[in-house]
């Protein structure tokens, strides 16, 4: 039986553990580390080898993008003093859904997602119109799925603390990290 080629663009390992456990019987998975928003390059390091644990024990693929901080500080010039949730933030979600879906598209996969939408202080509603317009763009599906529902913060809660994965205390940029400190 055909199973479609599901892409997941993945922050996390918290915020992506219970959408691998229950996609991966799903859908052919592959999950997408791209996140060059992460602050110092030790902390993307850290993120990213959690979530290579991850899918090691699930068995699932995982491409490994460059960590091209740089560009991203470039972008998001003049947005410094941006609350989270402001513009810089649809600027940080649109770069890294577009790579997703850019590549989803030149390497034939049916559909695409993002686990951003697990984050408690992400909204899914400003998250899915992003998402929406990179598939229409590249043609491929976009599943705009709210992940923190249906109980699973929950469950990802209880198989973070099962595992002892490391679990951030900010979003992941330089000015979300000097708020939380
Ligand atoms: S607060 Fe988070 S989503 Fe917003 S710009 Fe920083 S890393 Fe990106």
């Amino acid at each position: 039986m055909y199973m479609q080629k599901f892409l997941l663009h993945t922050c996390c390992a918290p915020c992506s553990i219970t959408i691998i456990d229950e996609s991966k019987e799903k859908y052919d998975l592959t999950v997408f580390f791209y996140n060059p928003n992460i602050h110092p390059e030790e902390e993307y390091l850290k993120r990213k080898r959690e979530v290579v644990r991850v899918c090691e024990e699930w068995g699932v693929l995982m491409v490994d993008m460059d960590y091209d901080a740089e560009n991203w500080h470039k972008i998001m010039n003049g947005l410094e003093d941006e609350p989270e949730g402001g513009v810089r933030c649809k600027k940080c979600f649109a770069l890294r859904l577009e790579k997703t879906a850019q590549y989803a598209h030149e390497h034939g996969f049916d559909m695409y997602s993002t686990s951003l939408t697990s984050g408690r202080n992400k909204k899914a509603d400003s998250i899915f119109p992003i998402g929406e317009f990179f598939a229409k763009k590249y043609g491929v599906f976009f599943l705009a799925e709210d992940w923190k529902k249906s109980g699973r913060q929950e469950k990802g809660r209880k198989m973070v603390e099962e595992r002892g994965i490391y679990r951030q205390k900010y979003c992941g940029c330089v000015y979300s990290k000097k708020v939380e400190s």
